[in-house]
């Protein structure tokens, strides 16, 4: 007897099903597509059980015709592409005709809808793949509602699966979060056991969604678009400042051609990026949405794998650095303190840190690059409080030990200043050096006073102390770039 069979039908459907639909999460993400693809303004998900009991998804998008209600939950059934040249073109999350035909077959659907044409709204149930009649239905406008009931009732094995209702939801949660932020103009409701957990009004601004979506202070968020025409490439990047540190890196968003993604080597940029800004171990929030020509792009096609690789990685790793630099070295604001600590005992770090052409630190202390921020050599014993002196550092803030007031201290740099009379250089010259706090601040003592100097600004202050002189003397050390830079 042969061994080898043809699958029936329904075992066929039921693999096909389980490639698609894995949870709650992949068939919200499957019917969300497609109320965007349909050009819904408000979309609504309710949910029960985590999804589990229901999923109820209503939309005002285009609606579907009459007709097309009894093909809908056909196998590859879609209006998004009709030959495989269009394959190469396609804008649409959805393509491949099969969510609603997988959806259909592990659970029991009812979809009503009205098409923006037609003044009727008709409905479908779909049982376990079988299919009943279409039947006339009412709705007040044009859109399209689904209710998903029973998930899996007929795949007890994929039902074991789920996790608890609260995981089950967090992942539907995190499906919707990224198209929150992509579609500012869309409304978007979600609920969950009849709880209110998101009521996103249209905003005008990606960056005022993703503070009205992650509960962030808006003035926190800026948001940066740049062209690279010779590339093809353009890029937005909504960008937390300094002041939204996150303990994991729960806030990242990365969308390539429209699509919510995982890469690891934009990850990695960016996070290095902000090391400019945030202090070691923590993280920002951003989203990072680029637009490149799909060739360019590896996405593995497989509905439930995001993780994308770029072909030019390098190339595109320069561009975003760049840009993320650039926006958070021109945009961002300062940090805040919190509102508790009383404004008085604020004693802001200085932004430069203090060299004079015949003072010492420069050689006294030498700046390895590489680790962790800048890890400075310091020999302690050569290092006295004879061995430190200031010279030119600007807004470096002072607070005075006989009024208990703050007085600040702004120099310029300009050359022959009044370094020699300003009360705050007097007393650094005295300073002593007394250690380094987590490898980044130099701690310095005079008198009941502390000095803290940032390492890594005292760092390219010494640069641009050299760089001028380097001017001055009518000479510049010259680096090519790795990669040319346009300057328009
Ligand atoms: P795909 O999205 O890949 O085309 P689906 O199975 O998700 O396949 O959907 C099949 C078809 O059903 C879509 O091509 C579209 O025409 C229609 N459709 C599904 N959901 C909606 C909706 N919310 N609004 C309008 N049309 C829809
Ligand atoms: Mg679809």
């Amino acid at each position: 007897m042969s061994k080898v069979q043809i699958l029936s039908a329904e075992v066929i459907s039921k693999i096909a099903a389980g490639e698609v639909v894995e949870r709650p999460a992949s068939v919200v993400k499957e019917l969300f597509e497609n109320s965007l693809d349909a050009g819904a303004r408000r979309i609504e998900v309710h949910l029960k059980d985590g999804g589990k009991t229901l999923i109820h998804i209503k939309d005002d998008g285009s609606g579907i015709a009459k007709d097309d209600l009894g093909i809908l939950f056909g196998r590859h059934a879609t209006s998004k592409i009709r030959s495989a040249q269009d394959l190469e073109s396609v804008l649409s999350f959805g393509f491949r005709g099969e969510a609603l035909y997988s959806v259909g077959a592990v659970s029991e659907v009812t979809l009503k809808s009205r098409s923006k044409a037609s003044r009727e709204a008709w409905e479908i149930l779909v049982r376990g793949g079988e299919r009943g009649e279409t039947a006339p239905s009412s709705m007040a406008a044009a859109g399209t509602d689904i209710k998903i009931h029973e998930l899996f009732f007929n795949t007890p094995a994929r039902k074991k699966f789920l996790k608890s209702d609260a995981s089950e939801f967090d992942q539907v949660l995190n499906v919707i979060v990224p198209y929150a932020l992509f579609y500012p103009e869309v409304h978007i409701v979600l609920t969950h056991n009849g709880r209110n957990i998101l009521d996103l009004a249209p905003q005008k601004t990606r960056a005022q969604r993703a503070a009205q979506t992650l509960g962030l202070n808006a003035a926190h968020v800026m948001e940066s678009k740049d062209e690279f025409p010779n590339d093809n490439i353009r890029l937005t990047l909504i960008l937390g400042d300094m002041n939204i540190q996150r303990p994991r890196r729960d806030l990242q968003y990365i969308f390539v051609n429209g699509r919510p993604v995982q890469s690891r080597n934009i990850s990695f940029h960016v996070n290095d990026t902000y090391k400019l800004i945030l202090p070691p171990s923590v993280y920002p929030f951003f989203a990072v949405m680029l637009d490149i020509p799909p060739q360019e792009v590896d996405v593995n096609i497989h509905p439930s794998k995001r993780e994308v690789r770029l072909r030019q990685e390098s190339k595109v790793g320069v561009l975003l650095r760049q840009a993320v630099e650039r926006a958070l070295m021109t945009r961002t604001s300062a940090k805040e303190v919190s509102a508790d600590i009383p404004k008085d005992d604020i004693f802001p770090l200085p932004s430069g840190f203090p060299i004079k052409e015949e003072g010492v630190p420069a050689d006294k202390i030498v700046f390895a690059p590489g680790q962790k921020g800048f890890s400075p050599l310091i020999d302690r014993d050569t290092v006295s409080r004879e061995s430190v002196r200031p010279g030119n550092f600007s807004g470096f803030f002072e607070k005075s030990e006989k009024s208990g007031q703050r007085v600040a201290d702004f120099i310029p740099p300009v050359q022959g200043d009044k370094a020699h009379t300003d009360p705050v250089k007097e007393r650094f010259l005295r300073a002593r050096f007394v250690g380094t706090f987590i490898h980044k601040y130099h701690l310095f003592e005079e008198g009941s006073s502390l000095f803290v100097v940032d390492q890594h600004a005292a760092q390219e202050r010494i640069m641009f102390e050299k760089f001028l002189r380097q001017i001055h003397g009518g000479k510049v050390e010259v680096q090519h770039l790795l990669m040319p830079v346009q300057i328009s």
